[in-house]
Parts: structure tokens; sequence; C-alpha cells
């Protein structure tokens, strides 16, 4: 048995954690399995360069509650811990063991680095106890416990458990809705959706030795492949849109989705949809969802798209945005700012390719699409620009033209005697019935210009 104090350069690291994180302490739980998934990752890449002796076997991770005695388990069956693993990663916490796994293995997405990682469960526990058995023959199992004072006590015995490490929280009386099944279920939903590996949850059957024996184990609440993983050519429409139901259960029919991925200068993959909006836009907004290596980040996203981009749907995976920093030092961040570039980039080529292969289509969706380009036309300079050749108006005989189409159109017989070209448009076509008829008895044509930018939309143009 050993006894000791947590830290080598901090001598309590636990009001720290308290202070730091107070409004959002659920994300403990993002935390916990983010580690777990990390130790079967690394389980995972040890065995395929045969550096790992034995069977893989079941790599689920579990979760599972006791409501009654207010604990949360996660255990997985990754590679575990020896002793003095435990000492450097835990105790010592200064050391991070992924950055010692990422040196070694660059090649491997391990996920590290959220935040405060396992310590973050002393927000909600007021104890935590580690079982942790490594990998490594011959190990032994670990009992690792700390009362959130930097006392810990770990010990080394023959006690048995598989391979991999169980984290028990004893949940404070203030953190007790995490014993809750719904709750801890609601977080799997939004934290751990695209965890890449299966995660199962339940509620406990039955304690014994300080584990849990029995839970309903086929629960599995994650899709560990998520289709932006994918390769866009191995994807159909369908399963576009039925991913798109994936997000946003609740949602209309898209428009269309553009495919992101991206390997330099930084890694980004991700799938955007263009949803149906009409004038209710704003509501709408925050619907992007961020992940890092398949974990949710936010659906805040204001900084790191451009603000008109926001009001596309989809998700976006990049381990290169740098998560736990202020908003404001996101939108200097050069990495975050390349980010938006691409992305405004990728959706004007790919409303250019849609126009291009495929108009009337386009055509038919441009009285949703129409909001969506002229909020980017209207705020973003390089975006307009390229909009120029998609961008549609319609006339009031239900005809559509690029802007250069219809000068070619009206200029023999609307340009004025300054040479000016004059465009006539009309926001209601009903109720100026009787003007439009008689622009149009002299051999005028008239635009359509009633939707809630198009005043805006008018003045820029004009101003051009
Ligand atoms: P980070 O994940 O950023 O390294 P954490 O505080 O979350 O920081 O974890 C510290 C270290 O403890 C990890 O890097 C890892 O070496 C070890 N660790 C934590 N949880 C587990 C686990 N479930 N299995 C094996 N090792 C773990
Ligand atoms: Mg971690």
């Amino acid at each position: 048995m050993t006894n000791g104090k947590i830290g080598v350069t901090t001598e309590n690291i636990f009001p720290v954690i308290k202070k730091f994180l107070y409004s959002d302490h659920e994300i403990f739980l993002r935390e916990l399995v983010s580690n777990a998934v990390d130790a079967t990752q690394k389980l995972k890449a040890l065995a395929s360069r045969g550096e790992m002796q034995g069977e893989l076997g079941d790599l689920t991770i579990r979760i599972a509650v006791d409501t009654d005695k207010r604990l949360l388990t996660i255990t997985d069956r990754g590679i575990g811990m020896t002793a003095d693993e435990v000492d450097r990663y835990i105790n010592q916490i200064a050391f991070s063991g992924a950055e010692e796994f990422m040196a070694k293995y660059k090649d491997q997405a391990i996920i590290g680095h959220f935040g405060l990682g396992f310590y973050s469960s002393f927000m909600v526990a007021d104890k935590v106890e580690i079982i942790t058995r490594s990998y490594k023959e011959g190990s032994k199992t670990v009992h690792w416990e700390c009362n959130g004072s930097p006392e810990f006590s770990m010990e080394e015995s023959d006690e048995a458990h598989d391979r991999g490490t169980t984290i028990v929280l004893h949940l404070s009386e203030e953190a007790k809705e995490y014993a809750e099944a719904d709750k801890i279920e609601e977080l799997l939903r939004k934290y751990c959706r695209f965890l890449p590996v299966p995660i199962a949850f339940g509620k406990v059957k039955e304690w014994k030795d300080g584990k849990y024996v029995d839970t309903d184990k086929d629960n599995i609440v994650n899709d560990t492949d998520p289709l932006w993983m994918r390769k866009p050519a191995d994807i159909t429409e369908v399963q576009y849109k039925e991913f798109y139901h994936e997000l946003y259960p609740t949602g209309e029919e898209p428009l269309f989705s553009i495919h992101l991925n991206i390997d330099y200068p930084f890694h980004l993959t991700g799938i955007l949809y263009f949803p149906k909006i009409r004038n209710n836009f704003e509501i709408q907004k925050n619907k992007i969802q961020l992940y890092s290596n398949q974990v949710y980040v936010t659906d805040q996203v204001e900084g790191i798209v451009p603000e008109y981009l926001t009001l596309l749907h989809g998700g976006i995976d990049s381990p290169d945005i740098p998560l736990n920093v202020s908003r404001s030092y996101l939108q200097s961040d050069s990495n975050v700012k390349k980010i938006s570039n691409y992305i405004t980039r990728k959706v004007a080529d790919r409303l250019q390719e849609l126009f291009n292969t495929m108009r009337p289509e386009f055509e038919k969706k441009w009285d949703d699409l129409k909001i969506f380009i002229q909020y980017g036309i209207l705020t973003d300079e390089k975006f307009a620009e390229k909009a120029q050749s998609f961008m549609l108006w319609k006339n009031t005989d239900g005809k559509y033209f690029t802007p250069a189409e219809y000068e070619e159109l009206v200029k023999a017989n609307q340009t004025d005697k300054h040479q000016t070209l004059v465009f006539l448009y009309v926001d209601d076509p009903v109720a100026k019935l009787a003007a439009l008829e008689a622009a149009k008895g002299k051999g005028y044509d008239v635009l359509e210009m009633n939707g809630p930018l198009d005043n805006h939309y008018v003045n820029w143009y004009e101003s051009k």
C-alpha cells in the first residue's frame, strides 16, 4: 500500500478544478470516456504492431450507474496501467500519458488534451477509485483511491480484474443527477455519439466488491463510424440524407450536402448541409456540430466558420482546432482562419458545381438557397465575388437568370439615354399588378424581389 500526495508541482489541484470548470461540470464524462477510448485505441495500435500478447477480445466500453448508491462507473478493456504508470500519469499530474504515447506513435489519433482530463471527475465526485490492470504480462491489479484531497492511496494486489481500467465515481450529493440513467444517457448521446469504440450503457444490476457484475449489455449508444470519416466516393446521396437525420432527428430534408476533406495544412473532415431556410433563419443558428477525433466539442461555431455559414447544418471534425481556449483567441488563431477560408471556398465551389451540372435542380431549390447566398454576399467579399456566377434573379414570369444573363436579356430594351442599364423590380407582384402590367406592356422585364434580404441585396448591387 502506498500513500502519497498528488502532484509534483501543484499543492492542491482540486480548488482549481472546481473554480475553472465550474459552469461545465458535465464534461467530466467526456473526459473519462475519452480516456477509455484512448486506452482502447492504444491497445489496438500495439496489437497491430505485434507488441501485445493475447486476444483483444470485446473492446466495448461499459458505463453503468447505480442511482441509490450514487455510483457511476466507466470500464474499458484498453491498455490499463501498472502501478508505476498510475504514479506517473495520475499522481504526478504534470505528466500526460497521451503526450508520451503520441511522441512514440505519431500516426495514432489519440484524443488526450481536452482540459483537466481525469481530475475533472472531482467536480462531481467525493471519492474516485481507479481499478486497473495493464495489458503487460504478469501485471497485477492496481487499486487507487482518492477522496478529493491531495492524499491518495494505491495498492497492488491479486484482485481479479480484466485487462483495462474501471473508474468508479462516488458522486457527491450535489451531483447526484449523474447517477440517473436518463441524465447519463443524454450526456453520452451528446458527447460520445460518434466515438470510435462501442460504448454500452446500462443500469447496474448487481455490485460485487466495488464492481458491477451484470448490466444491460447491449445498449450501444454510439455510431463508431460517422459518415464524414468515409471516402466521399463510397457514399450515396441516400446515405448523406440518412446521416442528416441521424444528426437532426427532427430536421426537414436538407437541400444539398458538401463533404469536406483536407489533410494539409491542417486536418479536417466533415459534412455540411444546406438546410431548408426561409424567413426564420435567426432561430436556426448554432447547428453545426464541432468534433475533435469524433468527440463532440460544441455547436457554438462562430469564429470558426464565417457568420453566414453558421446557417448550414452538419458536423466538422478537426483535431487541429484549439478547444479549450477563449473565443477571442480562437478568432485570431491562424489555423482557425485557414479553416474558415477553406470552408468558404469549398461551399462556393460546391454551389458552382451544382449550378453547372444540375441547373434545373438548382433553380428548383433556389428559393430556399437564396437567403443563404445573399447573406454570404452581403457579409463576405470573397464569397460575393464567387457567387456572381451562380447567384440567380427570378423575374415575374418565374424564370431564373444570373446577373450576366439578365443584363444580356434586357440590354437592348432597357438602356436609358445615359447608357445606364435600368432594372425594374417589384416586391409585391399582386398588390402592384397594375404597374407591373403597364411595364410589361412596354416590353420591359420585371424582377421579383420579395425575400427578407432582397432590399439589402438590391442596395448592395446598386452600390457595386
Ligand atoms: P490526457 O488524456 O490529456 O493525457 P488525463 O488527465 O485525461 O490527461 O489522463 C492522464 C493520463 O492517465 C492519460 O494520458 C493516460 O496515460 C492515463 N489514463 C487515464 N485514464 C486511463 C484509462 N482509462 N486507461 C489507461 N490509462 C489512462
Ligand atoms: Mg484525457
